[in-house]
């Protein structure tokens, strides 16, 4: 058995546990970074894991197209490639296929779209058999299958795969969800069979639930991925015009595993704000991946405990100009350990010096270690309400 399940919260659908991967352990319920291309943006592999990270993502998308997974294999796989021993999880590249086919293209796909000539990527045709297009690097043409992206899974090396799904936007009808949701069932179904015909070694595979919004798709997609014979589960897809439908279409996934006593891991598949991280944790999820605390430090943006500003300042703001405050008291990430103001910081945002981003990257990473600590202790001791209502309230993390 991967994974254990070694505490419950009697007033949620929480549980707290441990995940054993080849790699080692991870600690649930947790955060998990990004390292999208092959690396966590402006820090160190060595710095993740000094914040009490104990996994990472890598994406199949990206490392496929550059630098190559072939490469990438032959550097060790991801693990020797990047120089981070503890486990990873690869995502199946089909959200960041799909996103560029909806018009709302993922952040990291625009930041590294080609002007001119080359036109940016696009998807040219999605059937039975995979989905094709053209590559936002070069325009080149490519076609992903679910064998492909198992294929390139295995190349990596990563310690948990998933299985290639077809992401549907938020507006699309009904109808169109459900056929979309039955290719993605049988996109799981050749997923794990070209897994356990060439089985790479310990890699464990998550089933990714589909549905839309709608309530009887999410809850029919949940069950028919959990009769498969997946390792975990993940919960993809359009989750919701707003926080309060997506913490209830979540709901429906955990609700359905819960009633058919699934004991297996569970996945929530780009979410990490805090409030969405304390309501994912009571709806039973143990692990999340999300770009937000590292794309927020990026752009200048510090998590603090503040529910009403979303738990978030904004460091470039002039009101920081004369300030002699850290960027959270008691916070121990390097920048706020060092002693390092406000003032100092927003200096350094306005001569866009790439030191901002690296020093509020890891306190945002260590801000989320810290809030994802006390819910797990919280569940452990049989007080997690009361830890998620302190850090509603707007209480520090760390020790609650
Ligand atoms: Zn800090």
């Amino acid at each position: 058995m991967a994974f254990e399940i070694t505490a419950r919260d009697p007033g949620s659908r929480a549980r707290a546990g441990v995940l054993r991967t080849a790699h080692g352990d991870i600690h649930t319920p947790a955060f998990v970074p990004l390292a999208t291309k092959g690396f966590v943006r402006g820090v160190a592999p060595a710095e993740v894991a000094a914040l009490g990270y104990e996994m990472v993502l890598g994406n199949t998308f990206h490392l496929w197209l550059a630098p190559g997974h072939a490469l990438v294999a032959q550097l060790g796989g991801l693990h020797g490639f990047m120089g981070w021993s503890g486990p990873i999880i690869s995502d199946s590249g089909g959200f960041q296929v799909f996103s560029m086919g909806h018009g709302t293209v993922a952040d990291e796909i625009k930041g590294r779209a080609p002007s001119g000539a080359v036109r940016a990527g696009a998807v040219l045709a999605v059937d039975e058999h995979g989905v094709r297009f053209r590559s936002y690097l070069d325009g080149t043409e490519h076609e992903l299958t679910p064998e492909l992206a198992m294929e390139i899974q295995a190349a990596l090396g990563s310690d948990i795969a998933l299985v290639l799904d077809e992401c549907t936007p938020f507006h699309i009808a009904r109808e169109e969800t459900d056929r979309s949701t039955e290719r993605t069932h049988r996109w799981l179904d050749r997923c794990l069979r070209w897994h356990a015909d060439h089985r790479p070694s310990t890699q464990l595979v998550y089933g990714i639930v589909q549905g839309g919004v709608y309530e009887d798709l999410r809850r029919a997609s949940t069950s028919a991925v959990a009769a498969t014979g997946c390792d975990g589960i993940a919960i993809g897809g359009s989750l919701g015009r707003d926080k309060e439908q997506m913490h209830e279409v979540v709901g429906w996934a955990t609700a359905e595993l819960d009633r058919e006593h699934d004991e297996r891991p569970r996945h929530l598949l780009g979410i990490g704000e805090i409030d969405d991280l304390i309501a994912g944790v009571q709806l039973g999820i143990d692990t999340f991946d999300c770009a937000m605390p590292t794309r927020l430090g990026r752009h200048g943006m510090a998590l603090v405990p503040d529910p009403e500003a979303r738990w978030r300042v904004n460091l470039q703001g002039a009101r920081w100009r004369e300030s002699t405050e850290p960027i959270m008291a008691g916070c121990p990430c390097p920048a706020c350990g060092a002693g390092h103001t406000r003032g100092w910081l927003r200096h350094l945002l306005h001569q866009a010096e790439p030191l901002a981003g690296r020093l509020l990257t890891l306190h945002n990473l260590a801000f989320v270690a810290r809030v994802m600590e006390d819910l797990r202790s919280g569940i452990a001791a049989g007080r997690l309400q009361e830890v998620a209502q302190a850090l509603q309230a707007g209480a520090s993390p760390g020790g609650l």
